[in-house]
């Protein structure tokens, strides 16, 4: 697809510029302030998802690579975690410079991610925000409390930084998710080797050029790109990193765990989803709709908070259907650099089959394909937006698919949409959609889920929790939820008198 006019003031010249930048030069690591080559000067390809021709070439990281990043984060660690005030100043800067690197940043992360221009944008901003809000904590964060023993003694307890955190990022919204847990580790006194996906390179290499502009000090941020069994496995396996904050697939959080379980590493899991909306018969149908279609649609339906499955009252179900196939059709599927797109191309040729793999798998189970689930054009990962009406049973329900595909599934009563939206192994978010306020307050005490949005859609606040139960995550990241992970609690005892020490041997 052709990249249409509509860019929102991106002008075709600049836009050439960023692609001249990424094709002239090789991605590389980004390793106490200097931009690296890898070690072994390996390479790999990265696709253009729109045309799924090559955009960039970036260094393939190995063990040596992440071992001297890992080095380098260590070293600075010592100073870094010390002054507090100064790690504000950075990280205000930081907020500073991304925002005036927004275009670059965005043009960048819609040729490589294939994300459409709008969404782009917001993300853009919320990794700005990312920074500026964490920035406030720096000097708050380490706070304890103090427990009194009677006259006698006083506990008392603070925090401090864990050290070189490993942060691990997937390829679907790779700025806004990796500075999310970037901004917290370096608030909180730590130092981050990050490695981002390899179907993702160019937003981490930019946002390394923004931290050399804001003039961190050498070794307190550090990238290397490269494969997650190689590169990631490496970070994840390296002594002198403790923690790793991982965002991905379930069964590569299992195997992350499985490897850091010798060293007892600090791990924190954001992991997939099969998340469900529940549309009773009393729901504002109209909001429920347009909240739905977002909720599936938007982040070309590669978004872990994606509401895949609609449990919909069976006396309303026909309605919602034919409402949201009737919009469906309508949604724009185009290239992410268009600013009317609403779903650009999937992130690569790899992962459209797998998608296009359910459709069939849905339409052999016997669920009714009503619209779409079809590749667009010849060109690139396109796909038109999908809805299966089927069973909570089904492979679709089941399976975390990361497309833009709904399974409308009916249910009979409350006490069926409960048991249906918690049969399945994941556990990220839920949305209820009710005007009886006690039976919404019932829903969300009894689904299983880290997040429950009562008529809404996904509306982030950066001090709220964000994570998933069961086979979606083990932690809590956002707000003061982060500064938790990224700190020791220790405590501190001291006696206020000369108390009774036990003579043994005297
Ligand atoms: P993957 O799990 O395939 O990859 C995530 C990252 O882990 C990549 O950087 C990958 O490298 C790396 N990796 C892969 N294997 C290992 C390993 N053995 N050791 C260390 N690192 C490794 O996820 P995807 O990139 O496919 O992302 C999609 C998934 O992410 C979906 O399941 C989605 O639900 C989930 N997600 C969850 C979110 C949440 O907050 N809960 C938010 C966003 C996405 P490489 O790129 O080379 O494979």
């Amino acid at each position: 697809m052709k990249v249409a006019e509509k860019t929102a003031g991106i002008s075709p010249e600049f836009i050439a510029q960023v692609r001249q930048k990424i094709s002239s030069s090789t991605i590389t690591h980004f390793i106490n302030n200097q931009f690296v080559p890898g070690i072994r000067g390996e390479t790999f390809e990265s696709l253009e998802p729109s045309t799924n021709q090559i955009l960039a070439h970036a260094y393939r990281g190995h063990a040596e690579d992440v071992d001297k990043a890992a080095k380098a984060a260590r070293a600075t660690f010592g100073k870094w975690k010390l002054n507090a005030k100064a790690r504000k100043k950075y990280l205000l800067k930081i907020a500073e410079v991304l925002e005036k690197h927004g275009d670059e940043l965005a043009v960048m992360e819609c040729l490589d991610a294939g994300q459409p221009l709008k969404i782009v944008r917001a993300q853009v901003a919320r990794a700005a925000e990312n920074f500026s809000f964490y920035a406030d904590w720096a000097e708050r964060a380490m706070d304890g409390r103090t427990y009194p023993v009677d006259a006698e003694w006083v506990n008392y307890t603070l925090r401090v930084p864990v050290g070189v955190c490993g942060i691990i990022t997937p390829w679907n919204a790779p700025m806004m998710l990796s500075t999310w847990r970037i901004a917290p580790a370096l608030a909180t006194g730590n130092t981050v080797v990050l490695k981002p996906a390899e179907w993702s390179p160019l937003t981490a290499w930019k946002l390394a050029e923004i931290i050399q502009e804001a003039d961190l000090p050498p070794g307190v941020f550090n990238v290397v790109q490269g494969f997650g069994e190689e590169a990631g496995d490496a970070l994840v396996r390296h002594p002198d990193v403790p923690l790793i904050s991982f965002t991905g697939e379930t069964t590569t959080g299992s195997i992350i765990t499985k490897n850091a379980a010798d060293q007892l590493k600090r791990l924190s899991l954001e992991l997939g989803g099969k998340s469900p909306v529940i549309i009773f018969e009393d729901a504002d149908l109209n909001r429920a709709t347009d909240a739905t279609i977002f909720q599936i649609y938007s982040f070309n339906g590669e978004r872990c908070t994606a509401n895949s499955r609609a449990l919909v009252h069976e006396s309303i179900l026909e309605e919602f259907v034919s409402r949201v196939v009737e919009r469906a059709k309508r949604v724009k599927v185009g290239h992410p650099l268009d600013l009317e797109t609403e779903v650009g191309p999937l992130i690569h040729p790899e992962h459209l089959e797998r998608v296009l793999g359910y459709v069939r798998i849905g339409q052999e189970e016997g669920a009714r394909l009503v619209t779409g689930g079809e590749r667009v054009g010849s060109e690139g990962n396109y796909i038109s937006p999908g809805l299966f009406v089927g069973e909570n049973s089904m492979r679709i329900a089941q399976e975390e698919i990361f497309g833009p595909i709904l399974t409308v599934i009916p249910f009979k009563d409350e006490a069926d949409a409960l048991q249906k939206a918690n049969d399945v192994k994941y556990g990220l978010a839920a949305y209820v959609w009710t005007r009886d306020v006690t039976r919404a307050h019932r829903m969300a005490l009894g689904l299983e889920a880290g997040m429950t949005w009562i008529n809404s859609h996904n509306v982030r606040h950066l001090p709220t929790p964000f994570g998933g139960v069961k086979f979606s995550g083990t932690h809590r990241e956002g707000g003061e939820y982060s500064l938790e992970f990224y700190t020791e609690l220790k405590n501190i005892a001291l006696p206020l008198t000369e108390h009774p020490i036990p003579k043994f041997g005297k």
